[in-house]
């Protein structure tokens, strides 16, 4: 009979994907429902980009990849970091660059060090890879940022990973080239850990941004750049995603992706090619438009009683302080306060727990005007005093 491997244990459908699929069941039963609970940017595909995946396989490009990448792509990505095409790696999603690293790279009951909140999946890909997460929560009160001396004292023989992500999913935070400094000058002296930067997010910086690869040039033979086409160029369905790393770790990531999904899909890979080397003005237009939503978002939720919102530096998500709305709901935690506000106002947000970083909640501003402010609507009309 059916029974899961010891690995999966804890290991569920993320939380953003479960509300997501809560609000399409609210959706199908005829209720009137509003997610802003994704991270996917509401803004098409440039239609250069969709032309180029029409070209590359109307002229054949349908077989099988290397399994490192096309060269042409590679040669791009590269191009553009300053290194060489052998050290880097596309894959199936920036997703699969995280898993392949980790697969790479850790024994059973190796650590990984997360500062929190961060991505959802990073813990659980860690524990899918046999390694154990050491999440570090680091609240609002420290801009949600890892500082050195917290580093230092979760450093054990075991920390293989320190995994940052700036600007941060899901707070925004950008940390600065001195704090990135400060935590290389930490890793000086522990020269087992190695270093992921999940940099994903970085077009869509309203400050100031600086990739680890700048800020400690010491570390690049332990640190693994991830990247991908998702955010910045409304890509998330074409699954591309690519790590720059030292040659030997992008091999050894390439030998787990050999055997799990070979080379990432020929036609988005042409079309990752011409959203890196098309017109980048886009960047900059989608950025400020995303920057106005932000000065919306956190302006209305600011107003709302019981909620606390510093403005994000980048990315697309807000994430405010609830306690004092939950309070008011009479709900136990950021999970039963979005319940509440999914089931009594039809919205979808997704509470702080889930980024391990619980009394707050995410809320999702890569949607339209329109659904930006029939949320945060609805949210007030959650919170106003009852009749
Ligand atoms: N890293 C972070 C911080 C993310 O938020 C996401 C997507 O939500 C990813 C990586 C994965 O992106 P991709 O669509 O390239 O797999």
């Amino acid at each position: 009979s059916f029974r899961r491997a010891e690995r999966m244990s804890g290991i569920e459908i993320s939380e953003i994907v479960q509300l997501s699929e809560a609000a399409a069941a609210l959706r199908a039963e005829g209720r009137d429902v509003v997610a802003l609970s994704t991270g996917e940017p509401d803004f098409p595909t440039p239609p250069h980009v969709i032309a180029a995946a029409h070209a590359a396989a109307a002229a054949g490009q349908t077989r099988y990849t290397p399994t490192l990448g096309t060269p042409a792509l590679r040669a791009a990505i590269a191009a553009a970091a300053g290194t060489v095409a052998g050290e880097v790696i596309v894959s199936t999603g920036a997703k699969q660059v995280l898993a392949n690293a980790m697969l790479a790279t850790l024994d059973p009951g190796d650590e990984v060090i997360m500062p929190a909140p961060c991505w959802t999946s990073y813990a659980d890909i860690v524990t899918l890879a046999g390694g154990r997460p050491v999440v570090l929560p680091c609240p609002a009160a420290q801009g949600f940022k890892l500082r050195p001396e917290e580093l230092a004292r979760a450093i054990t023989g075991r920390s293989r990973w320190l995994m940052l992500n700036s600007p941060s999913n899901p707070t925004g935070a950008i940390y600065s080239r001195e704090e990135l400094r400060a935590l290389a000058e930490v890793l000086a002296d522990h020269p087992q850990v190695m270093v992921l930067s999940d940099e994903i997010y970085r077009h869509l910086a309203f400050s100031p941004w600086t990739s680890m690869r700048e800020a400690a040039p010491e570390l690049t033979e332990r640190l693994l750049i991830v990247d991908g086409v998702s955010k910045a160029y409304s890509m998330t369905g074409w699954r591309i995603g690519w790590g720059i790393g030292p040659a030997p770790m992008i091999r050894a990531m390439g030998a787990v992706q050999g055997q799990v999904t070979s080379g990432a899909s020929s036609v988005s890979q042409a079309a990752a090619l011409a959203a890196l080397t098309g017109d980048q003005g886009l960047l900059d237009t989608r950025r400020a438009a995303l920057r106005a939503r932000r000065d919306r978002v956190v302006a209305a939720l600011n107003a709302l009683p019981g909620v606390t919102c510093a403005a994000p530096d980048g990315a697309f998500y807000a994430f405010p302080d609830i306690t004092g709305a939950m309070e008011r709901l009479g709900a136990e935690s950021d999970a039963a306060f979005c319940k509440l506000v999914l089931d009594r106002a039809g919205l979808a947000i997704v509470p702080g727990r889930a980024f391990g970083l619980p009394g707050h909640a995410r809320l999702s501003f890569a949607y339209s005007d329109a659904d930006l402010d029939a949320g945060l609507d609805r949210l007030s009309a959650v919170l106003a005093p009852g009749p």
